[in-house]
């Protein structure tokens, strides 16, 4: 994307325009707070936020409670899905520099270094900070603002990230800069035009701002990527392992806490410690080669 197409952003506080095609979408609500493009059908979260308040929202609690139930005990769960990712990965570079936007604790970059030369950063200081003492190289700070080589690395992955970000098409922007010609973007995220997500409307598990502000399909996806000089070469919907304990506390703690639905989730728990692979065709993996 060249300067000259940036659509301007929210120039007043009344205007939001779509960070695709800059059309005003302020009219044009699909569920309570959030607006869908009525010229590219993009659809995000009707919410301004601070970088400060991003940045407060990933604070330990977001992985201990808040978004997570407890995101190291879950550790095995969640390898088990960069696995599955790397394995398709694989097929489309074969070594070289990886960067994760988003990193948290590292869990992936302890997998792709067997692979890559991996490296990546996240925003919140006490994941990178777990990631360092185990070897790994974890950068505290935004994606933006870090120095970074231009055209240096073979892959940048965004895993479940690019659905949190504020503006997630400049990153994407200064992802794709940093790639060498043929290298790729790989990312998943919610699939907004799944049968899943149309069917439940606004009770879709994935509508939660403000820690979810974009949701992307297929189409939207692809015309950020393609925006950015990027091309998709793989598609696929994808399904998760995760603890069953993580899945009960999403459908019934997270956001709709109460005295008596914490005590249902707190007597069931001890018996719910097995992981369970589950794949709802609403996340999509996409991988983009840059042209
Ligand atoms: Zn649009």
């Amino acid at each position: 994307m060249t300067q000259q197409n940036t659509p301007t952003v929210n120039a007043s506080p009344q205007t939001r325009n779509c960070i695709l095609c800059g059309t005003d979408a302020s009219h044009h609500e699909c569920y309570p707070g959030i607006l869908r493009c009525p010229s590219c059908t993009l659809v995000f979260a009707d919410a301004h936020l601070s970088a400060a308040e991003l940045e407060h929202l990933y604070q330990r609690g977001y992985f201990f409670g808040d978004e997570y139930l407890d995101y190291q005990e879950d550790k095995p769960y969640l390898q088990r899905n960069f696995s599955a990712r790397l394995k398709t990965l694989r097929r489309f570079s074969s070594g070289g520099n990886l960067f994760e936007i988003g990193c948290a604790y590292g869990y992936f970059l302890e997998l792709a270094a067997k692979t890559w030369q991996a490296e990546g950063c996240d925003i919140s200081a006490g994941a990178c900070r777990d990631a360092r003492s185990r070897g790994l190289n974890a950068t505290a700070g935004d994606f933006m603002s870090l120095p970074l080589s231009r055209a240096w690395y073979d892959v940048v992955a965004l895993w479940d990230t690019i659905e949190h970000l504020a503006r997630p098409d400049l990153y994407v922007e200064k992802a794709s800069q940093l790639l060498k010609p043929g290298g790729v973007l790989c990312a998943t995220t919610g699939d907004v035009d799944s049968l899943v997500a149309r069917s439940r409307g606004q009770r879709w598990r994935l509508i939660h701002p403000p820690t979810h502000l974009f949701y992307f399909s297929r189409k939207t996806i692809g015309k950020m990527f393609d925006q950015c000089g990027l091309e998709i070469v793989h598609f696929q919907h994808v399904g998760y392992s995760r603890s069953v304990q993580q899945m009960l506390y999403s459908l019934l703690v997270l956001n709709r806490e109460t005295k008596i639905r914490k005590a249902i989730y707190n007597t069931v728990k001890p018996l719910l410690s097995f992981p369970l692979y589950l794949n709802l065709y609403d996340i999509m993996f996409v991988i983009a080669r840059k042209k």
